[in-house]
């Protein structure tokens, strides 16, 4: 008999992670302070072009801060897609402006770059390419559309860390900014926690400022500077979206582990793909030969003659003690996208397909090749 219940994800937190957070407890200094400055300074150096890094308490508030910081206001227009977590466009909503959705190509489920030009109005501002489960979306031709029709572009990272797309490093490339989600899931964590990174000083100053009340110095500078130590300066309507130190102290080891465990996920991948293969299946797509996907997430699709639905797999999963998960539902089936823009589930039917066969099967670094054993076992036996 197997008792262990398998989760879809957990976290892989070590005792580097948990000296750190005591050091900062001991310190007397737990919000944004001197751990949080590193972890900035520490992600910065990862990039060739990054000028700079702005942590924050979660990719979401980085995502606002960031399109705010380009200027999308009331009004105005954002292209992303439907296949992504309710916060990519929940954050184009924070600042009154509407997203557009344009549907995904189902062979990579990022969103179909072919199909961006025929979404754009005299009202689009920005794209937020989300490059789902770690795979780098088409960059190249998005750039390219956004450099013809003049519109700003946030990459939505949460899941691209590390991702490397045609050399560059997710966050290399020329977009304004990029946003990572260190959420408890995610590749890397700090329980909640995001980062901005941009190569346009102008955007890293106003998120700086706009992630901490709009106050032109952030604490850390208030408190090291030699103006007197109560003095500031409110210059806009801000946030309270700031890293604490707390988690910054499990981030900069999480950092410095980012590689090895991308490397772990990636033979793990393979693996599914090995034992899989030859079952009704459609596998999650590569990057080229000489990229690198996150692997964040391993979505299956199950084929119309797997002999069984999507929830009825994930039910025999779990009966047999192993999670799965379902990334993502699509934004247009939810009630509140679905009415606010009138949303129809046809209007994105490749995101409407792979959706209702869509399987996240666990992927994590603490789970052992046993455990992964288990999984590959649960699925021969649910869908022969
Ligand atoms: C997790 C996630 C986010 C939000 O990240 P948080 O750090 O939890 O705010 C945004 N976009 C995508 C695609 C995500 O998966």
């Amino acid at each position: 008999m197997e008792h262990k219940f398998i989760p879809f994800a957990l976290p892989d937190i070590g005792e580097e992670e948990i000296a750190e957070v005591v050091d900062a407890l001991r310190s007397g200094w737990i919000t944004t302070g001197p751990k949080t400055k590193r972890f900035e300074q520490d992600f910065s150096s990862v990039f060739d072009a990054v000028t700079e890094s702005i942590a924050v308490n979660s990719a979401t508030a980085g995502l606002h801060i960031a399109l705010e910081a380009v200027g999308i206001s009331s009004g105005d227009e954002v292209i992303t897609t439907p296949y992504t977590f309710t916060a990519t466009a929940e954050v184009v909503r924070y600042l009154g402006a509407h997203p557009v959705f344009v549907d995904i190509d189902p062979n990579t489920l990022n969103i179909d770059q072919t199909k961006i030009e025929a979404a754009i109005t005299s009202k689009t501002k920005a794209i937020i390419p989300v490059h789902f489960a770690g795979l780098a979306c088409d960059m190249t031709e998005i750039l390219r559309i956004a450099r013809k029709h003049n519109l700003k572009v946030i990459e939505d990272a949460a899941h691209a860390l590390p991702t490397r797309y045609q050399g560059k490093l997710i966050g290399d490339l020329e977009s304004d900014a990029a946003v990572f989600s260190f959420y408890a899931t995610k590749t890397i964590t700090t329980g909640e926690g995001g980062m901005v990174v941009t190569r346009n000083p102008d955007i890293a100053a106003r998120c700086r400022m706009m992630r901490l009340h709009g106050i032109s110095r952030d604490a850390f500078d208030r408190y090291t500077s030699t103006k007197p130590s109560w003095h500031y300066e409110v210059v806009a309507p801000g946030f309270k979206y700031n890293m604490t130190d707390l988690a910054a102290a499990m981030g900069i080891h999480q950092l410095k582990k980012a590689w090895p465990f991308q490397k772990r996920r990636q033979a793990m991948a393979e693996r599914y793909d090995r034992e899989l293969a030859g079952f009704p299946i459609k596998f999650p797509p590569h990057a080229a030969h000489e990229d690198m996907h996150a692997w964040h997430l391993y979505v299956i699709q199950l084929q119309s003659n797997a002999g069984m639905q999507r929830d009825r797999f994930i039910e025999e999963m779990s009966q047999r003690g192993i999670g799965c998960s379902v990334h993502f539902i699509p934004l247009h089936l939810h009630p509140y996208w679905r009415d606010t823009y009138k949303l129809k589930p046809e209007d994105f039917p490749n995101a409407l397909a792979v959706y209702q066969s869509a399987v996240s099967l666990p992927l994590y670094t603490k789970m052992t090749d046993e455990d992964q054993s288990r999984v590959v076992r649960a699925i021969r036996e649910i869908i022969s």
